[in-house]
């Protein structure tokens, strides 16, 4: 039997997405049957040289946000060899979590971090990488953005979430599966191993056919919870509505709002824009007009963190974040 050779890429990732392949349990020790690992530092003492030096590589997988040199240099080079390339988790799908330290220049984060930091004791203003040539402190250069993986290398293959839950998981092993045992085709170019519909459509909780609100509160706020009513209806914000469905709406089902790991739903196109245009659409949609301008404003500004809240995962792939970038220097 011919293994498929596989190689996965961790970039700027917290180790979750590989957990999660492991978490597969029967499949995954199924799936190893049929692969030939090639480059997979979190489980194997394999070097970068065995990445680069590798002839070919039938399926690459990249999880975590691309935001060193190095993350680009070797997704770059691994990606001219690679026959199937799959974004692994919603760091590389779409910017993820650490995509929110767009909304700051570069130098900025590095200030914070090496100089400004309330327990940061760095009295010569030594910035690895930047300002310090020590070769002990040489660390690879961050780039200005973290950029989604579909900006840096063609992309074949999406499996969102984060980490993208265990029922997708399975089955994008046992498409793997199938294509080494019986040569069935891998998902065509641009696939998004998800669901079609939102996360609302599979939520149990019960929808109000009008949901007006009058004030948001965080869930941490919420004095008392009705587990069975939809939380958007309740004043907790929810990306429900914005977000594709495939995870059977696990995070409501233990009373926490959907925060949007999946990525935006088919039809929409900037989450964070479809949220807030909902959010202003329930707020006070009972009586609009007698409420008047400043008392709705005042309810939305209440809102903590807006672009963390609708952009959490999302914010390097979203319209408004490509725009900060293009507008902000690439
Ligand atoms: S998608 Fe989530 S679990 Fe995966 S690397 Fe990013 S933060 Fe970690
Ligand atoms: S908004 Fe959230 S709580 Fe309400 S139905 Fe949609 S997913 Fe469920
Ligand atoms: S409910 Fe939302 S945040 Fe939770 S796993 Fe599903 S998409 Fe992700």
């Amino acid at each position: 039997m011919k293994k498929l050779k596989l190689a996965i890429i961790p970039t700027g990732s917290c180790s979750g997405c590989d957990t999660s392949l492991v978490d597969a349990g029967e499949t995954f020790v199924k799936a190893l049957e049929y692969l030939d690992i090639v480059y997979w530092p979190i489980a194997m003492d394999l070097k970068v040289d065995s990445l680069l030096k590798a002839e070919s590589i039938d399926i690459l997988i990249v999880h975590g946000s691309i935001r060193t040199e190095e993350h680009e240099h070797l997704v770059k080079e691994a990606a001219k060899k690679a026959k199937y390339i799959v974004a692994y988790g919603s760091c590389t799908c779409f910017g993820g979590i650490p995509g929110l330290a767009n909304l700051f220049f570069r130098d900025e984060l590095l200030k914070k971090v090496y100089i400004e930091t309330f327990s940061t004791v760095n009295p010569e203003e030594k910035i690895p990488g930047v300002t310090c040539e020590d070769e002990r402190l040489k660390i690879p250069k961050l780039r200005e953005w973290i950029h989604p993986l579909d900006e840096i290398v063609d992309v074949d293959l999406y499996v969102p979430g984060c980490p993208p839950p265990g029922e997708i998981v399975e089955k994008f092993l046992e498409t793997i599966i199938a294509h080494a045992e019986r040569g069935e085709p891998l998902p065509e170019k641009g696939t998004v191993l998800a669901g079609l519909k939102t996360v609302c459509d599979e939520c149990p909780r019960e929808k109000p056919d009008k949901i007006v609100v009058k004030k948001f509160v965080r869930i941490s706020e919420a004095k008392e919870i009705d587990e069975k009513k939809c939380l958007l209806a309740q004043g907790i914000i929810c990306m429900g509505p914005a977000t594709r469905s495939g995870c059977d709406a696990r995070c409501l089902k233990v009373n926490m709002p959907c925060r949007g790991c999946m990525g935006p739903s088919p039809e929409v196109v900037d989450m964070g824009a479809k949220l807030i245009s909902m959010i202003s659409s329930i707020v006070y949609a009972d009586k609009e007009r007698e409420v008047g301008e400043e008392r709705l404003k005042k309810v939305v500004e209440e809102i903590v963190d807006p672009a963390g809240y609708f952009y959490r995962f999302t914010l390097p792939g979203s319209i408004l974040g490509r725009t900060r970038r293009r507008r902000d220097k690439e």
